[in-house]
């Protein structure tokens, strides 16, 4: 039988905390009755530096039952995306199958069974993907779908609207952990994995209790992390510009020819026309070009795993 770990980040959740905990372990206790998951499936909560009472309350229900409920204290706030690395590659070592979700029940639990079943008919990573947005404010609604418009647009590959919640077998969060990069955006690597992957759609639902810990400026640091970590598009736009100024700067040239024979210009006009449309064609080419490089180093520091094998067939390799 598989073993679960469900990993959940808090930062300081100690208004909606009382409400996730035994909402997980019943998950678990259902899917366990179930005869789905191992027994000794359990939730492990991620401390992000809480400034609250949440490592208390995680304390606390560690005690009140060792075998369901872990914890992990981080030595200070580092952020979702590194709090949720943190519990997948503790989890990793000790179960399974993991799934990720976010301590206001904001996810639909429920979905979790279903995330179970398609991980034993043999899927890798399952997706939690919001059919709806109903619950969220219009502003968070419309800013977040913008986001993930743009973020195709700029060539990043990742699942529109689904965030963090998600399922991965214990190969899956293997092959995640390679990726050691600092600028850390988990839905923008994932689909790079690989493996066979399959979504579970669900309503997104009102925080249980507490507020968002994610305020515009983070979303925007998220937002724009996400883009740059992925794609040099940016540069490459650049470059395309001075491509198009340097084809304007022949129209201007015609035209300023046009006027200087017809008659009519200041001296000097001319050649300071001809000049600045040319000569910014030519800086913002060399800024794309340099642009180039730097955009290759900046892939090549990262050291992302180049690929990632599903299976081996081979005479003297026993069967995975
Ligand atoms: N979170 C975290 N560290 C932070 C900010 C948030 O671990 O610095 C956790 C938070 O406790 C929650 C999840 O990330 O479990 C998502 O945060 P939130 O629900 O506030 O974001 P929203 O749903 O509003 O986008
Ligand atoms: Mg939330």
């Amino acid at each position: 039988m598989d073993k679960l770990g469900i990993v959940v980040p808090c930062y300081n959740e100690e208004e909606v905390f009382p409400i996730t905990a035994p909402a997980l372990r019943k998950v678990l206790d259902d899917l366990i009755a179930k005869n789905k998951i191992a027994e000794d499936s359990f939730v492990m909560y991620v401390n992000d530096g809480s400034r609250d009472n949440t490592w208390n309350l995680i304390e606390k229900e560690h005690e009140e039952h060792p075998v369901q409920a872990y914890g992990v204290k981080l030595a200070g706030n580092v952020g979702h995306q590194f709090a949720l690395t943190a519990g997948l590659l503790t989890a990793m070592e000790m179960c399974d199958v993991t799934v990720s979700i976010d301590a206001d029940l904001q996810d639909d639990v429920n979905v979790i069974e279903q995330m179970i079943d398609k991980f034993h008919e043999g899927c890798d990573i399952v997706y939690g993907v919001r059919s709806d947005r109903k619950t969220d404010s219009f502003f968070k609604r419309t800013t977040a779908q913008g986001f993930y418009k743009l973020m195709n647009s700029m060539g990043v590959k990742s699942v529109y609207n689904h965030a963090d919640f998600r399922l991965m077998s214990q190969r899956a969060v293997r092959a995640y952990s390679e990726y050691k990069e600092n600028n850390l955006f988990i839905r923008g690597i994932i689909p790079q994995l690989g493996y066979k992957t399959d979504c579970v759609y669900y309503q997104r639902l009102e925080r249980a209790a507490g507020v968002s810990k994610y305020p515009l400026s983070k979303m925007l640091a998220l937002a724009f992390n996400g883009i740059s970590s992925f794609s040099v598009k940016p540069i490459n736009m650049v470059f395309t510009m001075g491509i198009i100024i340097i084809i304007l700067s022949i129209l201007a040239a015609v035209y300023v020819l046009v006027s200087y024979f017809v008659g009519h210009v200041e001296p000097g006009w001319a050649s300071i026309m001809c000049s600045i449309w040319f000569l910014g064609g030519v800086q913002l080419i060399a800024i794309g070009l340099v642009g180039q490089y730097i955009g290759k180093i900046y892939i090549e520091v990262k050291h992302r795993p180049r690929y990632n094998i599903e299976k081996v067939l081979s005479n003297d390799s026993e069967e995975k």
